[in-house]
């Protein structure tokens, strides 16, 4: 390929994953305050502040816990599960949604996706069903929410415990309700990466106050007034953290603003880059900020990840199978990869291209130009 005019401090924003940092001046000033305060955990001022503003984000009740992977083992602990039992989950994800299982004792059994969205096919899911299936969690991926209504039909009809890994779509919105509304419990990564976030955190989101304040229990020991009257583990956020999510409260909007921008800009030039499918989401379901995710045939995606290696770009293209060959699940779970029809051959089409205020418009440009030229030469190779 043609060296590409750019301009190396372009280059340098275009960064997957790079984390959203709080307001300097108010952060200090929090954290001015933890001090004075001396308690550093423990569910103090700053704890509880981000807990209220959050609960006003998403609405029901919010248990702040110390990373999204403890909020997935809380929320699975929170459905009374006969232990040894399977929970279906979707081979599409990040690591954190199968080892929470794993970690609980569950067994993790994957079912495939959709063929038009990367997340749990209810029928798929229905199939899967054993007398030992204790619930089912599914994922929202890049962005992407689950059939939630599709998945919550099926955990009703089969009396089983329904959790969304909503780790993917911090923002996502079902009309006047916040995603985290469906399903037993939901769960939020507060981890750098995400939209908001506090260095290491996450929430469990339910919809009532008894399964809140279980979470708060089991999230601290298992006691209630100095008795350990509850299974329990060590599951806090400490003020510091919670001080860095409440710095960075007040500039969310403006990084949405940015990235709702970025996402027309790369929206507009991909237009015309053949066998490239901006994912789309759900009819019944908001964009999310979190990512900007792509569709396109393997190959194609390969040339892409290299060629953007070649500028300095490193793409994150390691939304790979949980469960395939080579994987630690391969050997943890009971399930058949040669059954799977969609997930295998759907993962190494998606690609995430990064998403941040910091990306100017000349460096989505130089962005788009590396897909769109390693498209056309993609499908000039099959003519
Ligand atoms: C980020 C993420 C999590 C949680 O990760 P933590 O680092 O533990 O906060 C869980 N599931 C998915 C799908 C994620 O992307």
């Amino acid at each position: 390929m043609q060296p590409l005019e750019v301009n190396p401090l372009e280059i340098s924003t275009l960064v997957f994953g790079r984390p959203v940092l709080p307001q300097r001046d108010l952060l200090i000033e929090l954290l001015d305050e933890v001090l004075a305060s001396r308690q550093l955990t423990n569910g103090g001022v700053m704890h509880n502040r981000l807990e209220d503003a959050l609960t006003q984000m998403v609405g029901g009740h919010v248990c702040l816990t110390s990373s999204g992977t403890m909020a997935l083992m809380l929320a699975l602990r929170l459905g009374n599960l006969r232990p040894g039992g399977e929970i279906i989950t979707s081979p599409l994800s990040f690591a954190a949604s199968a080892q929470a299982i794993e970690w609980c004792g569950f067994k993790p059994v994957f079912a495939d996706v959709e063929r038009d969205f990367p997340t749990l096919d209810a029928k798929a899911v229905e199939k899967a069903i054993t007398p030992n299936t204790v619930a089912i969690l599914g994922v929202h991926f890049m962005g992407i929410a689950c059939d939630t209504s599709a998945l919550e039909e099926v955990a009703n009809r089969h009396k089983l415990w329904l959790v969304f890994d909503g780790a993917q779509t911090p923002d996502v919105m079902q009309g006047e309700h916040h995603l985290a509304q469906r399903g037993d419990a939901t769960v939020l990564s507060l981890h750098a990466t995400k939209l908001l976030n506090t260095a290491e955190g996450g929430a469990v989101v339910v919809k009532s106050a008894e399964h809140k304040e279980r979470l708060v229990r089991m999230r601290n020991f298992g006691l209630t007034q100095g008795q350990v009257v509850d299974i329990g583990i060590n599951g806090k956020l400490s003020e510091i953290h919670a001080a860095l999510g409440l710095a960075a409260l007040p500039i969310l909007p403006e990084e949405m603003r940015a990235r709702r921008n970025l996402r027309e800009i790369y929206s507009r030039k991909l237009a015309s880059a053949p066998g490239v499918r901006v994912l789309q989401p759900r009819p019944d379901s908001s964009e999310s900020h979190l990512y900007f995710a792509l569709a396109m045939p393997a190959k194609m995606r390969q040339a892409c990840v290299l060629a953007a290696a070649n500028e300095g770009i490193i793409l994150r293209d390691s939304f790979n199978l949980l469960c395939g060959p080579g994987t630690f699940f391969e050997n943890h779970t009971i399930f058949s990869i040669e059954e799977m029809a969609v997930a295998p051959t759907m993962a190494p089409t998606l690609l995430a291209l990064p998403m941040h205020s910091k990306i100017s418009e000349a460096g989505a440009g130089t962005m788009t130009t590396i897909i769109e030229t390693c498209s056309v030469k993609h499908l000039k190779g099959q003519g």
